[in-house]
């Protein structure tokens, strides 16, 4: 799984939505990924929730704690395969594969890091730095 489809895209390569959703079926892959983004694009983003549009801005307000919707998106931006439900599940994946919830809460986590570092409470400070 690569770039995200649009709809019409993905009813020209893969065909329509299939009756049941299979997570191995590579048609019922794309449409859930579609669905999930589409949810999530719905969301407000966080900085506009505070200022407004984002949109032509410098800088923008950001809480300090990442709502959850914001770490789910961070995470299936990351690894697109969370976007599908029950992806890592598949026995495809292996014996050595944590199986796809435990995947998606390793990810999270490691965005609620990255999402630290952004708003000051990781290793970098930015009244210690060096102003690179
Ligand atoms: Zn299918």
């Amino acid at each position: 799984m690569s770039r995200i489809q649009t709809a019409e895209e993905i009813t020209r390569n893969y065909g329509e939505r299939c009756p049941d959703f299979e997570p191995g079926c590579p048609c019922c892959q794309m449409w859930a990924m579609h669905d999930e983004i589409e949810r999530l694009r719905a969301s407000t983003p966080v900085a506009s929730q505070i200022e407004g549009d984002v949109g032509g801005k410098e800088t923008v307000t950001v809480p300090i704690e990442p709502p959850a919707a914001l770490l789910r998106s961070m995470a299936i931006r990351y690894d697109h395969g969370l976007g599908v439900p029950g992806y890592y599940d598949q026995q495809i994946f292996g014996a050595e594969n944590i199986g796809h919830a435990r995947r998606m809460e390793s990810t999270i986590t490691t965005m609620r890091q990255l999402y630290e570092e952004v708003v000051g409470k990781g290793f970098y400070r930015p009244e210690n730095s060096n102003a690179e």
